[in-house]
Formats: C-alpha cells, sequence, structure tokens
C-alpha cells in the first residue's frame, strides 16, 4: 500500500518542492499530507502539485510552535498513521547578536528545535507501536559547522542535530529510521526573506566596526556563496527521495558536494583551530577572491568526499 507522508512548511521552499516531489511519484508510492501554518498560502503548492492534488497530496493546517495544532494535526490523521514524517518548518536568523533580542532568539528555537521535538513527541509513540517508521529532519551544514553571524540559527540547528543523534539510538531499538539532510545553500525564499530582514535592520547597540564586518565583508560574500554553490529546492527533494527509499537510509546526509570540504575540516582538527582560522582567512583574508576561493574548493572536493554526499544528480 501508499506510504502516509507528513510534511511541514509546505507553502514554500524545499518544503513545497518535496511535497509535489513525493505526491507526483510516478508508482503513486506516497500518500503525501502537506501541512502549513497557514492554509490561505496553499495556492503555489496546489499549483506546482497540478492533478495529484486530492489524489495522493491533501492539505492540513499546522503550527510546529504550537501544542494544540500538532496533537489536533496528527488527530486528524486516518488511525494517527504516518509511515514517514519529514520535519521541513524552520526560520533563518542573521546578523549581529547584539542587535538580536532574546525573545527573537527563542523563536527560531522554538520552530527549528522544539517545532521538530513537538512533532517527533506527537509521532514517535504509534510508531514504536508499529516498531516501524521514519522520522526525517531538515538540517543543514549550519547544524554541523558554526558559521560567522548565523549564530543563533546554527545553535538551533545543532540543537536539532545532538537531540537525532542521541534519540537514533533508542529509535534504532524499534525500527524507526531517523535521517538528517544537511545542505548547504539553497535558494528559496528564505534567503529572500533574510535578506529583506536585514536591509530593515538599523543594528541597535551594535559597533560601527562589526557593522561594517557584517554589512560589508560577511553579506557581499555570502552572497557570493549562495551563487557559486548554491542548490535549487529540486535538489534537495531528489535527496530526500533517495534518503526515504534507500534501504538502509544513512544518519546524516550532506547534499552539496562543495561544502564537504568545509565540514571536513571540522573532523581533521579536532581542536576546532583549522576551522575558526579557515573561516577566518576566507572571510577577512580572502574575502573579494571568494571566486578563486571557490575553484579552489571544488579542486578539493576530491572524488572521495563527494560519494560521502547524497547526490541529486
Ligand atoms: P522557506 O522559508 O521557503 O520555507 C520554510 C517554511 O517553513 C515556510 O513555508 C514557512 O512558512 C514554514 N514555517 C515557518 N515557521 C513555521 C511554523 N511555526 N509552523 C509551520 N511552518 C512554519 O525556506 P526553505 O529554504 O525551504 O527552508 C526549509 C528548511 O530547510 C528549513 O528548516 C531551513 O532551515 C532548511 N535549510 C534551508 C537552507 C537554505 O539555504 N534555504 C539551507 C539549509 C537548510
Amino acid at each position: 500500500g501508499q506510504k502516509v507522508v507528513l510534511i511541514t512548511g509546505c507553502s514554500s521552499g524545499i518544503g513545497l518542492r518535496i511535497a509535489v516531489t513525493l505526491a507526483k511519484d510516478e508508482k503513486q508510492r506516497y500518500h503525501v499530507i502537506a501541512t502549513m501554518r497557514d492554509l490561505k498560502k496553499k495556492d503555489k503548492l496546489v499549483e506546482a502539485a497540478g492533478d495529484a492534488y486530492g489524489k495522493t497530496l491533501m492539505l492540513l493546517p499546522l503550527d510546529v510552535c504550537s501544542d494544540d495544532s500538532v496533537r489536533q494535526c496528527v488527530n486528524s490523521v486516518k488511525d494517527r498513521h504516518i509511515d514517514i514524517l519529514i520535519n521541513n518548518a524552520g526560520v533563518g536568523l542573521l546578523g549581529p547578536v547584539e542587535s538580536i533580542s532574546i525573545e527573537e532568539m527563542k523563536r527560531v528555537f522554538d520552530t527549528n528545535f522544539f517545532g521538530v521535538v513537538r512533532m517527533i513527541k506527537e509521532v514517535m509513540p504509534d510508531m514504536k507501536k508499529r516498531r516501524s517508521g521514519h522520522i526525517v529532519v531538515m538540517s543543514s551544514v549550519m547544524g554541523l559547522q558554526g558559521v560567522v553571524f548565523n549564530d543563533v540559527y546554527t545553535a538551533s540547528k545543532f540543537a536539532m542535530e545532538g537531540f537525532c543523534e542521541s534519540m537514533a539510538v533508542q529509535l534504532m531499538k524499534f525500527s524507526i529510521r531517523l535521517s538528517m539532510i544537511e545542505p548547504g545553500p539553497v535558494h528559496t525564499e528564505f534567503e529572500t526573506k533574510m535578506m529583506e530582514n536585514v536591509a530593515k535592520m538599523d543594528f541597535p547597540g551594535v559597533d560601527a566596526d562589526t557593522v561594517r564586518y557584517f554589512k560589508d565583508v560577511y553579506l557581499p560574500s555570502s552572497i557570493d556563496i549562495f551563487e557559486a554553490m548554491g542548490q535549487t529546492p529540486e535538489d534537495i527533494a531528489k535527496c530526500t527521495k533517495m534518503v526515504i527509499e534507500s534501504d538502509s537510509p544513512r544518519f546524516r546526509n550532506l547534499t552539496n558536494s562543495l561544502y564537504t570540504p568545509i565540514v571536513a575540516l571540522k573532523y581533521a582538527d579536532e581542536t576546532g583551530g583549522l576551522s575558526v582560522n579557515t573561516f577566518y582567512n576566507l572571510l577577512f583574508n580572502f574575502g573579494p577572491l571568494m571566486h578563486i576561493t571557490m575553484s579552489i574548493l571544488k579542486c578539493l572536493t576530491c572524488s572521495c568526499l563527494r560519494r560521502r554526499t547524497i547526490s541529486p544528480n
């Protein structure tokens, strides 16, 4: 029979594309429950789903920040039976920490970390009873490697990586699979939303040097990196499909081979010096030469590292 897949955050970006890709599976192997906070935002998804809408794809409201919404949503699924849970909903947060309130930081954790915990707590007991299921979490390379001026976002993804790495052990005992997907930069509204927020920022309480490092050094090189190695939501959807269709899915799944050397630095030097120094040099010494740096990275990405990523092609 069909597998029931519930996905969070499907009104845009990666979530929308995963929902559509699975709903359009040639063999119709999936019954996709695409969820979003506000069903008024369903048009883009419905349009992209085409014929699949109402057949292999249905919609439900779900706000991962609300206990009630999470419970109601899962209760309205037939027999509460979910074979595959894809935790995709997430928010970004960019800028010098001095200019970000603790309240804003908590909102990021409530979505990116507690949002996933809420979903897993609601769905896992039924999966345990059935001794089957697959939980997929949209993490990020920033769940493995800190990135300057993304301090709080990175921390929220690290928190989730730690939570899931711990959970994976007991879930294995119940034959429940748990997979993290770690994309590098992906062209979605995520990027646009963050840039819009940055444009609105007036950096209260931040010294002039920090503002300059953020606006004139970090932002241009970040845009360069998106340009040079950004993937599409389709790429990530294909990787996700590969992960859920694998006979023995891996726990961690990097999607971008260009980013693998950056993550590898961390594991090559357990003191942390290599990755911190490399990031420092990339940002403050090679900034204007980012394109050359990117070419060097491409060369560094030997076939051995490439094989460690989930390739969408
Ligand atoms: P996006 O902004 O297009 O999608 C995020 C979705 O989550 C949106 O539809 C948003 O409405 C939804 N969402 C936010 N808060 C929610 C809540 N409380 N309840 C339910 N839904 C909520 O961006 P995206 O790039 O598609 O992001 C999807 C995931 O991929 C996120 O977890 C993000 O951290 C991760 N990711 C993105 C990138 C990137 O560069 N875009 C890279 C790595 C990982």
